[in-house]
């Protein structure tokens, strides 16, 4: 348990709020997914409590200056390094309240921590411009301004990830923030809010607040300084955000759920097919918005790939993330293996077919074994729906035409990943599939350089990247008179 960090006082069970850590009478209950045990609890804000955290901002935000930005910069670095020397105790915090093992949590603490580097040393090059004015009279220049206090909604299978991905560029831009965390995953998040306070920045700045979801969504699209709210979580919970947000037009950044295919042409080098698909499929036991969903082979090559997956699948391990050795953790939470459950069996009830089923895996509630079905169709609820776990259910395909037209036949627009040593092939599919991000002979696709984001039901706005840093930005056109 949390005992066992080094620096044990970096768990607080608190919200931050104008620079202080406060506690209340009203609490929710925080659970290790893996083992059911509590880990602790988080404060249950009321609407008056979560005003207060807004208005810190507000006012933080008033007392900014447009040539604030290098000591802003400077207290990114410095909370970049402080992440960096806690990051074991921060990965055996997502271990403990998220499941995940040990090595992924602290290649999440990385990940997480390079855009906090990254958009404190782009800042510099942000600039506006001036430009070629076609007038004697005129001269026209753009200036890039922070948009204010922005509110941030952050989901459960990245705690650090998704806050430090928005976080970091919503500060460099010169907004103040106020972040509700997955009440899931909150101590992550609170942990990494300390390292802030610890790396200097001013009182208000970044304020954490939580309690009860919707109503502390509902109080940030109807507030009228907070001027943009950047949310990643589920398409059904974005949709709602929007609707609530629209009467205020408050600027929105949705990063909801995808469906990502996986192509695997004959032409593929097999076993890096495999080593990707397990890459993309199993990371975070399946829990992540771009893992691979519905997986195409060529006929020609099917039966050879099952065969190589089988036997890489037979030799991973599920268990408790802080074991050594472990290759998958548990569930997040009953709901999630219940639906899984389901649609394994709407679909074989539709012809799919059970080849792999993982044996020895924890016997504790939430473990799901690596499952693979055959004989999968689009039709079927395993093809429907992102799995959210770690099922992999196996299409054929006959030729390229056929594979990017079904690939592309889905509402979401979040990642895509194909395999084929043929360049023109690979050429083709970066232009036809229609998706934001595209992995060509690779599973893991994210960077703090490139951006990340969607289209279609998976959301708008991109996080990394210097579009990142726009997200928090507007422009302003100025133009001045010459007489
Ligand atoms: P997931 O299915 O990945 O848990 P959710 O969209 O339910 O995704 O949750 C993502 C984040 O959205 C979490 O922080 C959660 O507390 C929050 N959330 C859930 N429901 C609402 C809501 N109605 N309004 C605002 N935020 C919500």
């Amino acid at each position: 348990n949390f005992a066992q960090l080094k620096q044990p006082d970096l768990i607080k069970q608190a919200c931050y709020v104008n620079g202080q850590w406060l506690t209340t009478e009203s609490r929710l209950d925080v659970f290790n997914p893996a083992n059911g045990e509590q880990l602790g609890h988080i404060p249950c804000l009321n609407p008056p409590q979560v005003e207060q955290a807004i208005h810190s901002a507000q006012q933080a935000f008033n007392n900014n200056q447009e040539s604030d930005w290098p000591q802003r910069c400077q207290q990114l670095l410095r909370w970049h390094q402080l992440i960096m020397e806690h990051k074991s105790d921060l990965a055996f915090i997502i271990c403990l309240e998220q499941g995940k093992p040990l090595n992924e949590a602290l290649a999440e603490i990385e990940y997480a921590a390079s855009f906090v580097r990254w958009f404190a040393d782009f800042r510099q090059f942000d600039h506006g411009e001036t430009l070629a004015s076609p007038l004697p009279n005129k001269q026209f220049q753009t200036q890039h301004a922070p948009l204010g206090v922005v509110a941030m909604i952050t989901p459960w299978n990245f705690p650090a990830a998704m806050v430090l991905r928005k976080a970091a560029a919503a500060l460099a831009a010169g907004c103040t923030l106020v972040i509700k965390a997955s009440e899931l995953t909150p101590f992550t998040a609170n942990a990494l809010v300390e390292l802030a306070h610890q790396a200097g920045f001013p009182a208000g700045v970044i304020n954490i607040v939580s309690g009860d979801a919707a109503q502390i969504g509902l109080q940030f699209c109807q507030h009228g300084a907070i001027k943009k709210l950047s949310f990643t979580g589920s398409t059904r919970v974005g949709k709602i955000l929007m609707t609530q947000s629209a009467p205020q037009l408050q600027r929105l950044s949705l990063e909801l759920g995808g469906n990502a295919p996986f192509i695997v042409f004959e032409d593929a080098d097999l076993d890096a097919a495999v080593a990707g698909l397990i890459a993309s499929k199993l990371r975070n036991n399946g829990q992540t918005c771009v893992a691979s969903n519905r997986i195409y082979i060529a006929k020609a090559v099917a039966s050879a790939f099952n065969e190589k997956l089988l036997a890489r699948l037979s030799a991973l391990s599920s268990g408790y993330g802080w074991q050594a050795g472990v290759d998958c953790g548990p569930l997040i939470n009953q709901h999630a293996k219940t639906k899984l459950q389901q649609w394994i069996k709407e679909s074989e009830a539709l012809g799919a077919e059970r080849v792999f089923e993982q044996v020895n895996i924890a016997s504790a509630a939430n473990f799901f074994p690596i499952t693979v079905l055959n004989k999968v169709t689009d039709e079927m609820p395993v093809a429907q729906h992102e799995l959210f776990g770690p099922v992999i259910a196996l299409q054929t395909f006959t030729d390229e035409t056929e594979a990017i037209q079904r690939a592309n036949q889905t509402g979401a627009g979040l990642a895509a990943y194909c395999y084929s040593l043929n360049i023109h092939r690979c050429q083709r599919l970066s232009q036809q599939l229609q998706y934001a991000m595209i992995g060509i002979n690779e599973g893991i696709i994210s960077a703090a350089v490139s951006p990340f984001g969607g289209i279609n039901e998976s959301g708008f706005g991109r996080e990394g990247s210097h579009l990142g840093l726009a997200e928090y930005q507007y422009v302003k056109s100025i133009c001045y008179g010459l007489g």
